[in-house]
C-alpha cells in the first residue's frame, strides 16, 4: 500500500509541477546540529535565522510530534543555460512570490492524499515557513546533492528550482540520499562569488552574500557596495557559472554593461509606493519593501559608471527616506565629476539624522 501511494503522490505531484519529490523520516539530523551551531557562532549565518534554534531545525519532532514521515518536493523555475535578460534580479525574484505558489501546489498534494488516505490524515505545510533544515532534508530524501555553493543540485534541473515540505502523520518508505559529487576538482563558483562569502567548499558566511545583503535592512557595508554591482535583489552568480547548470562564466552579470540597465535603476529609485504596490505585490520584492530596493538601485546607480546620472540621482540626497540619502551620496560620491562633491557637501551639512551624516562624512572622505 505503502509503495502504491507513494508513487500515486509522485504522478499527482508532478501533474501540477512539482516533478521532484523525496521522501524522509522526521529523524533528528543529528550531524548537522553542531555545524549549525558553529556556523552561529562564527557568525556565519543570516540576519533572518537568528530566531531559528539549531535543536528545532533538526529535530523536526520537536515542532511536529506526530510526524511519521516529510515529503520533500522542488518545484523548478529555470532551464538550464537559459539567460537571465532581466539582470539586476535574480532568476528566482522574476515570477510570482514561490512562497504563495508553492503553498497551493503542497495544498493540492495534501488534499489529494487526504482523499485517497481518509480524515485521519493530517499534514503541515513547510515552505521558508518553519525552523526546520529544508535543505538537509531534502538531501536525506534524494532530492539532490550538495554543491560547493551550498545549493542542492537534482540531477535533471540543476540548482534552479524551490524547496517545500509536507510533513505528514503517515509512515511511508523513505528515498536514499543520491549518490554524486558533481563537483570534483571544480572550483568556478568559490572564485566567481563577488564577495568572497563562499569561504571554503561548503561553507557560506550568509552575512557576506549578496543574496542576503540585498535583502536585509540597513546601511549596506562600504567595503561590499561596489561588489554589489548592478544587482538590486538577489544573486545568482555561483549558479550560473556552475557547469552543473550547463553555464559557462561569460553567463556571469559581472559582465553585462550598464546602459542598457541605468533606466531600469532609475525607474526604481523613482518608484512610488502605489507603484511599487501595483507592479511587485505578489513578488519576493514585497519581503524586502520599497525601501530596501530603493536603496539597492541607488548602490547599484553608482556602480554603472556614468557621471551624466549625477544630476539625475541628486535629489535623493534630500530623499525622505534616510536609506536612499545615505546609499544616494555614495553613489554620488562614486560617480563623481559634474560638481558631485559640492552636492554632497551641501546635503551633509543640511542632514539631520546623525546615521546618515556619518554615512555621508564617510563618503565625502573618500571623494
Ligand atoms: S561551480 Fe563547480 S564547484 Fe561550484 S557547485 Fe558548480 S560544479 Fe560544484
Ligand atoms: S549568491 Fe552571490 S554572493 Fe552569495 S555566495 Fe553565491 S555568488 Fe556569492
Amino acid at each position: 500500500m505503502g509503495d502504491i501511494l507513494k508513487e500515486k503522490i509522485r504522478d499527482f505531484a508532478c501533474g501540477i509541477g512539482l516533478p521532484i519529490f523525496g521522501v524522509t523520516s522526521p529523524a533528528p539530523m543529528e550531524c548537522l546540529e553542531p555545524l549549525l551551531k558553529k556556523r552561529r557562532n562564527l557568525k556565519l549565518d543570516s540576519p533572518f535565522e537568528k530566531n531559528w534554534q539549531a535543536e528545532k531545525r533538526c529535530r523536526p519532532k520537536t515542532s511536529f510530534p506526530w510526524a511519521k514521515s516529510i515529503l520533500c518536493f522542488g518545484m523548478p523555475y529555470w532551464k538550464r543555460g537559459e539567460e537571465n535578460r532581466e539582470k539586476i534580479f535574480a532568476r528566482y525574484a522574476l515570477g510570482r512570490d514561490y512562497h504563495f505558489v508553492m503553498k497551493d501546489k503542497l495544498t493540492k498534494v495534501g488534499e489529494f492524499i487526504k482523499q485517497l488516505v481518509g480524515e485521519d490524515f493530517k499534514y503541515r505545510i513547510c515552505v521558508d515557513s518553519f525552523p526546520l533544515a529544508e535543505r538537509a532534508l531534502a538531501y536525506r530524501a534524494g532530492v539532490g546533492w550538495y554543491g560547493k555553493n551550498c545549493l542542492l543540485y537534482n540531477p535533471e534541473y540543476g540548482s534552479w528550482f524551490f524547496l517545500g515540505e509536507l510533513i505528514i502523520n503517515i509512515p511511508l518508505e523513505e528515498d536514499k540520499p543520491l549518490d554524486g559529487n558533481g563537483c570534483s576538482g571544480c572550483e568556478v563558483c568559490i572564485n566567481a562569488c563577488p564577495t568572497g562569502a563562499l569561504k571554503e567548499p561548503y561553507i557560506l558566511d550568509a552575512r557576506k552574500c549578496i543574496s542576503c545583503m540585498t535583502q536585509s535592512p540597513g546601511f549596506i557595508p562600504f567595503n561590499i557596495r561596489e561588489k554589489l554591482g548592478y544587482r538590486v535583489y538577489g544573486c545568482d552568480v555561483c549558479q550560473e557559472v556552475c557547469p552543473q547548470n550547463g553555464a559557462g562564466a561569460e553567463k556571469s552579470p559581472l559582465f553585462h554593461t550598464g546602459e542598457e540597465i541605468v533606466p531600469k535603476l532609475l525607474e526604481l529609485l523613482n518608484i512610488t509606493e502605489e507603484q511599487f504596490r501595483e507592479k511587485y505585490s505578489g513578488t519576493v520584492l514585497c519581503w524586502a519593501g520599497r525601501s530596501i530596493i530603493r536603496r539597492n538601485a541607488s548602490v547599484a546607480l553608482g556602480n554603472t559608471g556614468g557621471r551624466e546620472l549625477v544630476p539625475l540621482i541628486k535629489k535623493h540626497l534630500y530623499d525622505e527616506d534616510p536609506l536612499v540619502r545615505a546609499h544616494t551620496a555614495w553613489a554620488v560620491g562614486k560617480l563623481g565629476g559634474l560638481g558631485s562633491a559640492e552636492f554632497l557637501r551641501k546635503a551633509w551639512e543640511r542632514e539631520r539624522d546623525s546615521d546618515v551624516k556619518r554615512q555621508m562624512e564617510n563618503t565625502l572622505n573618500l571623494t
